[in-house]
């Protein structure tokens, strides 16, 4: 996951579609497993995650990245704080484990999008939605 945080007007009314994707396969994953822990839904998923010290490089943060072939999610400790805050949520690791295992299930469903900030943009409202609403802090919601 790499920082998304602009989007143009045109591209509203497919952000909103992106987020109904996003969602609507948190009910289904929830549903179908009965957890919100991304951890246990990884395991289950055959998915692997390793912890790697260094996710920025120069002026890019990565946060986290999912690997297709090798069904590895990397989380990158050093930005898990800057994550954090930047999004205002308590728990970065599973809010990125979470968003990591959308990209497993959109990547084996093919419901994929063309725009790649549409792909992260569903990844967050299903990271969202699976950790239920109590996932943001109070501070941070939208009015
Ligand atoms: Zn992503």
């Amino acid at each position: 996951m790499t920082d998304t945080s602009e989007i143009s007007i045109q591209e509203r009314s497919s952000q909103e579609k992106a987020v109904f994707i996003g969602e609507n396969l948190a009910f289904e994953v929830y549903g179908k497993f009965g957890t919100r822990d991304p951890r246990r839904i990884a395991g289950i998923l055959g998915i692997k995650i390793e912890m790697k010290d260094k996710g920025s490089i120069g002026e890019l943060e990565v946060f986290s990245s999912y690997n297709h072939r090798s069904k590895v999610i990397t989380i990158y400790r050093d930005l898990l704080m800057t994550f954090s805050k930047k999004v205002g949520i308590d728990n970065p690791l599973d809010f990125l484990l979470a968003h990591e295992i959308f990209h497993h299930l959109l990547y084996k469903n093919e419901v994929r999008q063309r725009s790649g900030i549409l792909n992260e943009i569903s990844a967050h409202s299903f990271a969202i939605k699976l950790q239920g609403s109590n996932v943001i802090k109070q501070g941070n919601k939208d009015p």
